[in-house]
């Protein structure tokens, strides 16, 4: 099946596509966002900007994209990188046989996060 083919329900490719990409003062998503919440390949569309734009920063990011703009799109990336990175973490702690160092540099972070995630955890815990 082809990957894309959701892309034929896109209520975008039947209206302006620069109401998308507004640029300029006074410009804003305001009509995007109407487009944007009445299509029916909503959900498809944000996975394909998540594939698409990965962890890209916010300037890397453009246009609107399953109704969501560039910096919300930015802060969604960032949480879930950072879920992952914290999931790591525990799992990684809670496996035990590595020093918070190990664990650090494996979760590609510092030893301070290896401590705040895991005290969280263990404070989650005694819940
Ligand atoms: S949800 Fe995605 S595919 Fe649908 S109109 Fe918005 S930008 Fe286009």
């Amino acid at each position: 099946m082809n990957a894309y083919a959701w892309m034929d329900d896109a209520l975008c490719a039947q209206t302006d596509p620069d109401a998308f990409h507004p640029d300029g003062p006074g410009h804003g998503y305001r009509a995007a966002a109407r487009v944007c919440g009445a299509c029916p390949v909503r959900t498809d569309c944000e996975r394909h900007a998540e594939r698409l734009e990965g962890t890209g920063s916010h300037a890397d990011r453009h246009g609107m994209w399953a109704g969501t703009v560039p910096r919300a799109r930015a802060k969604r990336a960032e949480t879930a990188a950072k879920d992952q990175r914290d999931a790591l973490i525990i799992r990684l702690h809670d496996r035990g046989g590595m020093s918070p160092e190990e664990i650090a540099t494996a979760a590609d972070c510092d030893k301070r996060t290896v401590y705040r995630v895991t005290a969280a955890h263990r404070d989650q815990a005694a819940a």
